[in-house]
């Protein structure tokens, strides 16, 4: 048996393997037809789908008879395990599709045992109905023309006939037969009026009354002008590849969602420890590998370190994953006068709580985890906290920028007992690192975690920059300075919002068409004139852009973003983050005439509150973010290849999974 199978894009298989959507093709059809015919797989790409494509029968089986008409034997295995002779020893296209084929390339390809999908072509629109409506293995079920009331159709009757012994035995095989009770949310069908098999052969108002009967919602949509071929199913495949995303992706989550509920309820549930096993509870120091830092420019060294239990209000954590952001290379490069050695770096990361200290109460040991830099205490004392404007708690600053827990030690050391600082209460290129509960936003465990660290930095800073810092509204022109990846999430949430003029700016040439496919509208580059670039914008657009956006650091980009910005009301967000002790100009007529200065720290988001609501709008295919991720390296001792990968320039984010 041959098949063909598709598999997303991305380099990491998602954890649970790939959602996937089987496809049975039609009579005559075999592996390749949907592959090369549908133009499904753009789409898939996009919903991050894999797509598994059998063929319709065995072939060269031998069976005396298999090739002598074109709509039984080989081509025409019609989903049905044969029970009459010869057939039966070779045709078993059910099992085949639904045990056997998903085995294979569950193991093989990563795809997901549990969020499936079936859709299919005629004889395939057939097969997908029925086996969605007799096994109850795949999430939703859709279908192109399909043959509906097989017990009722020539191609059906002489099928049954032959593989089953008897029109009767194909009735446990006719989608309208086994519409007994609603199975699914909705199921799609697409079918041609001008398909010449219509009224002969595929009987769809037979299932659509059987549907209605049983108050199964059935979307059929009859299309004037089409007729039986590829055509029409390229013409509506993308329809149903976001049908079928849509469903698996909301069953993901609620997959997640019920089991993270009975893990608390066991939890909750479960006797109290004895005493003995108490003292085991508390957790011990665990060693693991880490990339510690012992010197400005000096690759980071791969070194075994003892991480200590959690304290009080304190969780241990294992980082799964983590993204290199430039304030780590910053920091490493020496030129921030406030870092410390030994240190480890890292502070974008997606992980898991490994254990919890006295008095957390927030989080529990299995949560999934994004660090927080900036974090949330939610105290009703903490002014900050309490109000709207901010997301800058102070609850931990200063024990933060000293490189040590709240309670001024550090939970790291070397296993010479050498103890190594903390960086931005993060730490994560440590396989295991501890954090304040306050710092750990708890996002649905649903979420790869490959993907959820990029919303601990710089997307989220982008991100909030346009919808909280400066909450640009529709028809708002907007000029981008620096298009790395906070720069491209700031085009990103403009586009969003509805900005219809977005101007991207960089000195990197190769940056117009990565921004172009984020959204922005126009392209320059500072290097093509002589002409200072704040001028280029405003002839643009003569009185300047509304919003414009530092994402370089560099404190002369950031005066001609400000003297770009729209005469009389243009706002200028400050996100890089400047070199130490530089210092901002510009002359005070820029601001007289209306214009504003501002900035943002990590997009004005609330840790706790708002990263599991970004999160869930990724989830719910709102908030698209997988074409940060440029690279992707295994192991933490990779991470001196990924700064080496992020300098280089062509690097969005480099994802280091552990
Ligand atoms: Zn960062
Ligand atoms: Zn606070």
């Amino acid at each position: 048996m041959t098949f063909a199978v598709f598999v997303p894009g991305a380099v990491i298989t998602p954890e649970g393997g790939w959602p996937v959507l089987y496809w049975l093709s039609g009579l005559t059809c075999d592996d390749t037809n949907f592959s090369t015919k549908a133009g499904a797989f753009a789409w898939a790409a996009k919903e991050g789908l894999a797509v598994v494509m059998p063929d319709t029968s065995p072939r060269g089986a031998g069976v005396p008879g298999e090739d002598e008409s074109w709509d039984f034997g080989t081509g025409a295995g019609f989903y049905v395990d044969a029970t009459a002779e010869p057939w039966s020893k070779n045709y078993k296209m059910a099992t085949y599709v639904t045990i056997e084929l998903p085995a294979l390339v569950e193991k093989e390809f990563g795809v997901s045992p549990t969020l499936k999908s079936v859709s299919g072509h005629s004889m395939g629109g057939h097969g997908a109905l029925t086996l969605a409506l007799s096994t109850r293995k795949f999430v939703s079920v859709s279908a192109f023309a399909p043959i509906c009331n097989p017990t009722a159709c020539p191609w059906g009757e002489k099928a049954f006939k032959g593989y089953l012994g008897s029109v009767e035995a194909g009735e446990a095989h006719d989608a309208t037969l086994l519409m007994t009770s609603p199975a699914f949310e909705e199921i799609l069908v697409d079918q041609g009026l001008d398909d010449s098999f219509l009224e002969t052969q595929l009987l769809p108002d037979n299932f659509v009354a059987a549907c209605q009967k049983v108050g199964q919602k059935l979307r059929l949509r009859k299309h004037a002008g089409y007729d039986h071929s590829y055509y029409f199913v390229s013409s509506f495949i993308k329809d149903h590849v976001e049908f079928h995303a849509k469903a698996l992706r909301s069953s993901k989550v609620a997959a997640a969602t019920a089991a993270a509920a009975a893990a608390e309820t066991a939890a909750e549930t479960a006797p109290p420890p004895k005493e003995e096993e108490r003292v085991v509870e508390v957790a011990a120091p665990i060693t693991c590998k880490a990339m510690v830092a012992f010197e400005p420019k000096a690759p980071l060294e791969c070194r075994t370190v003892v991480v200590a239990a959690p304290k009080t209000g304190e969780v241990r954590v294992r980082v799964a994953a983590n993204a290199l952001c430039h304030t780590d290379v910053y920091t490493w490069s020496g030129q921030d006068p406030e870092g410390l050695f030994p240190s480890i770096l890292g502070h974008e990361a997606g992980a898991i709580v490994e254990s919890v200290g006295p008095g957390v109460t927030t989080l529990s040991v299995g949560d999934h985890i994004v660090p927080g830099y900036t974090p949330q205490c939610s105290a009703p004392s903490c002014v900050f906290c309490s109000s709207p404007k901010t997301n800058l708690c102070p609850r931990i600053r200063a024990s933060q920028g000293k490189g040590v827990m709240p309670d001024g030690t550090s939970r790291f050391s070397l296993e010479d007992g050498t103890t190594v600082f903390h960086f931005m209460g993060c730490s994560t290129f440590s396989e295991y690192t501890v954090l304040a509960e306050i710092s750990c936003a708890k996002i649905s465990p649903a979420m790869p975690l490959y993907k959820a660290c990029l919303f601990g930095c710089g997307v989220s800073t982008g991100l909030g920059a346009v919808f909280n810092t400066t909450k640009v509204e529709p028809g708002s022109s907007v000029a981008v300075f620096g298009l790395g990846a906070v720069g491209l999430a700031v085009v990103q949430a403009a586009k969003m919002a509805g900005a219809t003029r977005i101007v991207g700016i960089d000195l990197n040439p190769a940056k117009e068409s990565v921004g172009r496919d984020f959204g922005i509208t126009d392209f320059l580059n500072p290097a093509d004139s002589e002409e200072p670039i704040q001028k280029r914008v405003v002839s643009m657009t003569q009185w300047g852009v509304d919003y414009t956006y530092d994402c370089t650091g560099n404190v002369d980009v950031m005066r001609a973003a400000l003297e770009c910005a729209h005469r009389g009301w243009g706002t200028s967000c400050v996100i890089g983050v400047a070199a130490s002790g530089k210092e901002i100009s510009t002359r005070p007529f820029q601001l007289v005439t209306g214009r504003r200065w501002c900035g943002t720290a990590f997009g004005g988001w609330k840790t706790r509150t708002d990263v599991p609501k970004l999160v869930d709008e990724h989830l719910a295919g709102q908030l698209p973010i997988d074409a940060y991720i440029t690279h992707v390296l295994r192991g933490v001792d990779k991470t001196n290849e990924a700064i080496h990968i992020l300098e280089g320039g062509e690097c969005l984010r480099c994802v280091v999974v552990y």
